[in-house]
């Protein structure tokens, strides 16, 4: 019978398996007692009585392990993995006491070292990510202030008797300033719908309204772009559980997207469709330049563009999508992106229907 097969377990043993985090036991002389699976997916080389120096190379480690064997102290220290993927832990290296006679690990148990890994890669990876934010908002920023600072020395100094410069300048000034303002707006708007990411929305949302309301509103822009907006929905209405003003700006974004980066194509498409069994597809295409693959997985990133000049003279501010990435979630839909070069670019959004259209 396979089951005779399996090794009997000390007690030892079994409690590193329970661990959450990969732990390893080990002997005074560092030969490997017993570890968890977690422990063998990040040193896939332990092995029972090998030497510990056999599966880690970490030098920082092997020597912080044989010293608490020599003198019972215990120590924690960060050690980096780099393979297969960058990763930081905490390391924790603990004496054990001889066990009894009933959870003895060898009848010539002398004590243990016990090596727990914490793994702080997501918490650093947070903090990496909440650092660069804050130095891309505040470069963001500061590019449109330095220029306001520019004109307005400018217009105080040599322009100051010049109607003509001064009208030109404070024209800039304007879109500057309001260059800062929507940065702020979306600023504002990626922090309240991150401070209520985890609360589902609760109104009930005719989603195709929604669309609709806003590619009226931006017929106006996409006529000056000599761009047609077509919109053909599968029914009067279908409601959704959502909050209306957010998914009023995943559409402003995604079809302002459109007419700003794909006008070229002369035409842009939003559909709505069923998508079976209970969920609503909404489809935003439009047949322009395309977007690079390499650039799709990455353009839900705050201040991801694909092109930093195009999206600042179209008055990006590079939060768009990453705010439509956001609400999607927060309804606990799905944002699809496909793009062709030279084709056009697709954007889906899928929402989970709150009751089936009569
Ligand atoms: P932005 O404020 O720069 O428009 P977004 O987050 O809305 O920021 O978009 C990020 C980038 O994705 C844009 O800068 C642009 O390079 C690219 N992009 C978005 N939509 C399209 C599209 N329909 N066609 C081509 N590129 C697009």
């Amino acid at each position: 019978m396979p089951d005779m097969m399996i090794m009997p377990i000390t007690p030892a043993d079994a409690l590193i398996r329970a661990f959450p985090h990969a732990a390893i036991l080990a002997g005074n002389d560092g030969a490997v007692i017993g570890f968890n699976d977690t422990a063998s997916r990040l040193f896939p080389l332990l092995r029972q009585d090998y030497p510990l120096s056999f599966a880690i190379r970490d030098p920082s480690l092997l020597s912080a392990v044989t010293l608490t064997g020599q003198d019972r102290i215990p120590r924690k220290l960060e050690v980096m993995e780099r393979l297969p993927v960058e990763r930081v832990f905490a390391v924790h290296v603990s004496p054990v006491m001889p066990l009894s006679p009933v959870m003895q690990i060898s009848p010539n148990d002398t004590g243990s070292i016990l090596v727990v890994f914490d793994d702080l890669t997501a918490g650093r990876s947070l903090e990496r990510m909440r650092v660069d934010f804050i130095a891309n908002a505040s470069h963001e920023l500061r590019t449109p202030l330095a220029s306001l600072l520019g004109f307005v020395e400018t217009l105080k100094g040599s322009a100051r008797d010049d109607a003509a410069a001064r009208d030109r300048f404070l024209g800039i000034m304007e879109a500057q300033a309001q260059r800062m303002a929507r940065l702020i707006d979306d600023l504002l708007s990626l922090s309240h719908i991150e401070l209520n990411a985890h609360i589902p929305p609760r109104d009930t949302v005719d989603i195709i309204s929604v669309v609709r309301q806003i590619a009226d509103g931006l017929r106006p822009l996409a006529r000056e772009r000599a761009v047609e907006l077509q919109v053909r929905a599968h029914a009067q209405e279908a409601m959704v559980l959502g909050d209306r003003d957010e998914l009023l700006r995943v559409f402003e974004n995604l079809i302002e997207n459109a007419i700003k980066y794909g006008y070229g194509g002369g035409k842009i498409m939003i559909e709505t469709a069923l998508s079976p069994p209970d969920m609503i597809e909404m489809t935003v295409r439009d047949f322009g330049p395309g977007i690079a693959v390499e650039h799709v997985p990455r353009l839900t990133e705050r201040f991801y563009r694909v092109n930093v000049a195009a999206s600042r003279d179209a008055g990006g501010t590079g939060l768009g999508l990453a705010i439509v990435k956001h609400v999607v979630v927060r309804h606990g839909g799905r944002l699809e992106i496909e793009s062709v070069l030279g084709e056009g670019t697709t954007f889906k959004v899928f929402l989970k229907l709150n009751r089936l259209p009569s």
